[in-house]
């Protein structure tokens, strides 16, 4: 399959008419807005300047959380709507999103004390609509040192247990735009939105394709700045963003044998342990961050402040940095307001139209990524004029009847296994085509598997018989890749 074809043939049909909307941007509040907009009838088009998921929506961890951390700062309707969301993706997309248990030990003398917390998840399950996942519980000593063998042990007083989800960030893109393109939607990765000038009613943008160098231009009724981190840089952009950065370590599941997600504290601040199939996800980091996006990287002190809380929390594993298989940094994109420490600023979402049919979004959270869609589309109908059918994102199932993920089991959580027809379901239906797509984003394995460098040739080799790759394009490929 040429690439170069099946480029000019997207690239035709999303400048063949004029739009009524164009997403900038293909991470999950992108993804989530294409959606809704060709649900609901209007013609929608995505650019994304790397691959799909390529931000801070293919590097989070991993949760679909009401945020029991907000409770604390008082944030009452943030968990409620972001608990809410979170039942709306498991009965939408069960294949992306499992129950987890989270079990927090309370020790006496932290700001976390077992009484608090106790009233703290009966809360949490209340504004679920008590319907939450499972039913959160307090613990007494004894038992969470046998469930969580290597706790240290020193003033403790028990633990609540409450339930999130566990879901794949990037596979949620993935599965959100497939079901966007389903209702008519137009996709294409790498492809940067560069400008774009009002003309009466209309606006003419030009946007270059990455691989041709080839600048084309589009005409829209409406532009949304889905950007994330990268979306005050855009030219009619007014958002003003503080990004903060987050880094996971990924340890094997041996080293660190969690039955289900721990909690984790550092004063104030929490961080978890979250098993992941064969794996513990551990993290995250909260710093500010100042350079461009694209160069947001894991350093050393990343990592020792988050094996120093691990080790704190349980001193037999004395993790080291030897134990790290891999790692992930990503920026979140949170709304310059007020002062305070980088986990104070709020998570809400908001909503601008700086110019006419210009619409900023920024802020949220993976978890309430329907709803923000659902509100940026509502604005849209309204200033486009248009009466249109009411959102049925949390009503209609991510995947259509039958459809998989391109491997034969059901849940999209854990990586599919390594085979020549997975890879090419990735190619031909979900816009891979890069060696790192494929690797990274589409199947985890990068972060998953032990073996990740010695598999990533073979890949390289299915994907070169599949879109022709001579031997040099195979080598750039895999250059490409072990430099990411
Ligand atoms: C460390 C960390 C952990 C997190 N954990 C969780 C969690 O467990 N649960 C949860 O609910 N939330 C979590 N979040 C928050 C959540 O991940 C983010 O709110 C969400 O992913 C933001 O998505 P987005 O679409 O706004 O941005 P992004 O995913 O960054 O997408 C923006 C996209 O725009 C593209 N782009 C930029 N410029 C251009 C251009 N000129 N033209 C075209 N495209 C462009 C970028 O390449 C990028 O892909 C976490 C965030 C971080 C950082």
């Amino acid at each position: 399959m040429s690439i170069e074809i099946v480029r000019a043939e997207q690239f035709a049909r999303l400048s063949s008419q004029p739009l009524d909307v164009l997403v900038i941007g293909g991470g999950i509040v992108g993804a989530g807005v294409a959606r809704d907009a060709a649900m609901r009838g209007l013609r929608t088009g995505l650019v994304e300047k790397h691959d799909l998921a390529f931000g801070t929506s293919g590097r989070s961890s991993r949760l679909l959380h009401g945020g029991l951390r907000y409770l604390a700062q008082g944030r009452l309707g943030l968990v409620w709507a972001a608990n809410r969301e979170k039942m709306t993706l498991h009965r939408i997309a069960p294949h992306l999103a499992e129950p987890l248990a989270f079990l927090f030990p309370t020790y006496r003398g932290t700001p976390w004390p077992r009484w608090q917390l106790r009233i703290g998840v009966k809360l949490y399950d209340l504004l679920c609509g008590r319907r939450n996942l499972g039913r959160s519980a307090t613990l007494g000593q004894s038992e969470v040192k046998k469930l969580l063998p290597g706790i240290r042990s020193n003033d403790l007083t028990g633990a609540v247990r409450y339930f999130d989800g566990l879901t794949n960030d990037a596979r949620l893109v993935l599965d959100t735009l497939s079901s966007a393109r389903r209702y008519g939607a137009n996709i294409i990765n790498y492809t940067a939105f560069e400008e774009a000038h009002r003309d009466g009613p209309a606006w003419r943008c030009a946007a270059c394709d990455a691989f041709t160098g080839q600048r084309h231009l589009l005409t829209t009724r409406s532009i949304v700045n889905a950007a994330g981190p990268w979306a005050a840089g855009l030219p009619q952009s007014r958002l003003r963003l503080r990004l903060t950065k987050g880094v996971h370590l990924v340890v094997d599941r041996k080293r660190l044998p969690l039955p289900s997600a721990v909690v984790m504290t550092e004063r104030s601040r929490i961080l978890f342990g979250i098993p992941w199939g064969e794996r513990v996800i551990l993290g995250t980091t909260d710093t500010d961050y100042e350079g461009p996006p694209e160069s947001v990287a894991v350093n050393a002190a990343d990592i020792e402040y988050i094996l120093n809380v691990v080790n704190a929390s349980f001193p037999s594993a004395s993790l080291n940095s030897s134990d790290v298989m891999h790692t992930w940094a990503g920026l979140r994109p949170l709304l310059a307001a007020g002062h305070g420490g980088p986990s104070d600023i709020s998570r809400a979402h908001r909503i601008d139209m700086p110019e006419p049919g210009w619409f900023d979004v920024a802020g949220g959270k993976l978890t309430t990524y329907r709803l923000i869609a659902e509100h940026v589309v509502d604005r849209l109908a309204r200033q486009l004029r248009r009466k249109l059918p009411r959102c049925r994102t949390g009503d209609e199932p991510l995947l259509a009847f039958g459809e998989s993920t391109g491997e034969s089991t059901p849940s999209g959580i854990v990586p599919p296994p390594v085979r020549a027809d997975v890879v090419e379901h990735f190619c031909r239906r979900e816009w891979a085509v890069h060696l790192d797509d494929v690797m990274i984003r589409r199947t985890s394995w990068h972060y998953y598997r032990a073996d990740a460098d010695a598999i990533a040739p073979q890949v390289a080799d299915w994907m070169a018989s599949f879109f022709g790759w001579d031997a040099p394009q195979k080598e750039a490929e895999l250059t490409r890749y072990l430099h990411h």
